[in-house]
């Protein structure tokens, strides 16, 4: 969904749509397979930083299916994130910006709607999923053989293997 950033960002409207994580080749390898919808409502809306620059603010809200590393089981992850991206007019102003260790995009083309959001659920999924205290499977009574047996991932093989240590 390509549009003009900095015509959005001067209009102060708004652009909004749902998305299936399962669709965004760069977030759908690290979903859970086969554990439900990962549908995500997100919104871009034009608007100016602190500083008068001009800018989007993205939110992104809904959930995503990720695996525990410790219980290796699939589980809800929140997603609800708000970040306003500043918009570069010029190469040297992205560098210029980038420096200053804000989220930047270049919008000297269109730019699509879509990849801003992948981008920003890749930043704002934790690195090393895991349930929260008291709602993980993973204790001696619960082996889940079915499930650690179909996973190929490095930490489904370590997970057999301290199985079978214990
Ligand atoms: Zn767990």
């Amino acid at each position: 969904m390509p549009f003009d950033a900095l015509k959005l960002s001067a209009s102060g409207e708004s652009l909004s749509g749902e998305v299936d994580a399962a669709d965004l080749p760069r977030v759908a390898d690290r979903l859970a397979a086969d554990a439900g919808a990962a549908k995500l409502a997100w919104r871009l809306t034009g608007c100016r930083d602190a500083q008068g620059r001009p800018a989007l603010a993205l939110t992104l809200a809904g959930s995503v299916p990720l695996v525990c590393q410790r219980c290796l089981q699939p589980f809800a992850v929140i997603v609800d994130q708000s970040t306003e991206l500043l918009l570069a007019r010029s190469e040297g102003e992205l560098a210029r910006l980038d420096a200053e260790e804000i989220e930047v995009v270049l919008a000297t083309q269109r730019l699509d709607a879509l990849a801003l959001v992948e981008d920003e659920l890749l930043l704002s999924l934790p690195f090393s999923p895991r349930h929260p205290d008291g709602e993980c499977a993973a204790s001696p009574m619960v082996t889940g053989h079915e499930s650690s047996q179909e996973r190929s991932s490095p930490f489904g093989q370590l997970g057999e293997l301290k199985k079978t240590i214990r």
